[in-house]
């Protein structure tokens, strides 16, 4: 009997005793193939031979140092590779131990930010519906999913949720994307206006949306809309990257393809491959300028922030990203996925959209195409799926039933960036039989 509390009390999982590459092999010694990096986290697959070299190195040499004493050499230098890798305007770093305390950090620096610059009427934060932030109070609070907050009211903060964008549900037919993304700022606008146009602090999204959506990107000028919105009423911009950023999208930030930067951008899966628990908030010159000039402290800090075997982890998996044949890699097994799944799904009745970018892929399911209906929730088709898949040996991410309030279900595919082709061919003959 297991000891472990699982978050489905009484469900029963195979014990995963070893991973190498794109493997998991578990008690019984079958194998699965990491379809989804478990939850877009494995970027290198499992067991990668220099990162975990680079892990015993740092062990040898300093395992952990309190960062309210030291900073140290491995996180200073992780620290550097995330600057030059990010856009220009994205010049500090801010680390910690994973995604929701990433969300949770730029929301604090936001309030913090206005409250150095003498407005500190500036609380609410506005987020997107059908959203996923993460899993501590203020992450759960900015998060569109309504289900998942209303157990924890009455102390959550208030957030507030508009349409996230997602062309293929609420595109209207005739409807360009251009003015697709427009409907959606004077949304937002609208939003802001009722809220106060002088109370609203930061506008929470992620560039592709993974969880709870099943990577959907948005249009091509909706984030620059956005970033206009926020401009207007000296809104910050929070991108969460942390399931979608570190090369998963073809781009080492998804935020690239948008063309546009924002104040600040959380990062954490990917960022250390599985390998140690870590991420990060990148943040602007404005925002670094306030504390320094300000108060002179930014109020937060977690005993693990920065641990140096996980920034030796995480410096080393960047500096693999950073080889050209890692991405092109992602490119390259990218269009296949997607070419595989059109070719094996694309006629299916009840595959209503395959979409996605890179090595992030997420096919939709419906009970008709014509109309998008959904699944019943009741049928719970995310739930099946994802169990006739490990049956198959295919670990994907399949999501839905209901969230906030709406239907639908989704599989969602995010694979190592070392994948070949005939893995790839596996993977969407799996996925396929299983749906
Ligand atoms: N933000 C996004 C976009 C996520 O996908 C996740 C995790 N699924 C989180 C935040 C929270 O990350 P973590 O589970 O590492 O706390």
């Amino acid at each position: 009997m297991s000891r472990i509390l699982h978050r489905t009390i009484g469900i029963g999982l195979p014990t995963a005793v070893a991973g190498e590459g794109i493997y998991i092999t578990d008690r019984e010694g079958r194998s699965y193939i990491d379809g989804s990096g478990g939850a877009a986290v494995s970027c290198l697959g499992h067991n990668h031979r220099e990162v975990l070299e680079a892990m015993k190195a740092q062990m040898g040499r300093i395992s952990y140092a309190h960062t309210s004493f030291f900073t140290t050499d491995v996180a200073e230098r992780l620290a550097e590779q995330l600057v030059e890798l990010a856009p220009k305007g994205l010049d500090y770093v801010y680390l910690v131990s994973g995604g929701s305390e990433a969300v949770e950090a730029a929301l604090k620096m936001a309030r913090q930010y206005f409250v150095e610059i003498g407005q500190p009427q500036r609380r609410h934060i506005i987020a997107r519906r059908q959203s996923y932030h993460g899993n501590t109070i203020g992450a759960l609070a900015t998060g569109g999913n309504a289900w998942r907050r209303a157990q924890f009211k009455p102390i959550l903060p208030e957030t507030h949720h508009v349409s996230p964008c997602y062309a293929y549900r609420d595109m209207q037919v005739g409807e360009t994307p251009e003015a697709y993304a427009e409907r959606l700022a004077v949304e937002l606008e609208a939003k802001i206006v009722e809220l106060g146009v002088d109370k609203v602090m930061a506008f929470v999204a992620e560039p592709v949306v993974g969880a709870t959506l099943g990577a959907v990107g948005p249009v091509a000028d909706y984030f620059k809309r956005v970033r206009q919105v926020c401009d207007k009423y000296g809104i910050l911009l929070i991108l969460d990257e942390v399931m979608c950023g570190m090369g998963r999208t073809g781009t080492i930030f998804a935020l690239q393809q948008e063309g546009i930067v924002p104040e600040l951008v959380t990062i954490a899966k990917g960022l250390g491959g599985g390998f140690q628990p870590i991420g990060a908030v990148l943040l602007s010159e404005k925002i670094y300028r306030a504390f320094a000039d300000g108060s002179g402290l930014f109020q937060h800090g977690h005993t693990y922030i920065g641990h140096p075997i996980a920034a030796a982890a995480a410096s080393k998996v960047v500096e693999i990203l950073q080889r050209p044949e890692t991405m092109s890699n992602v490119a390259k097994m990218g269009e296949r996925l997607q070419a595989g799944l059109d070719a094996a799904l694309g006629q299916s009745p009840y595959v209503g959209d395959i979409r996605g970018r890179g090595l992030f892929r997420g096919v939709e399911l419906v009970v008709d195409k014509e109309t998008k209906q959904p699944f019943d929730p009741s049928r719970k088709l995310h739930s099946r799926i994802k169990r006739e898949s490990m049956q198959r040996g295919l670990m994907c991410y399949p999501m839905g039933g209901t969230i906030d309030g709406i239907n639908g279900d989704h599989v969602l595919l995010a694979p190592p960036y070392i994948i070949q082709p005939e893995q790839i061919d596996l993977i969407v003959e799996r996925l396929a039989a299983a749906i």
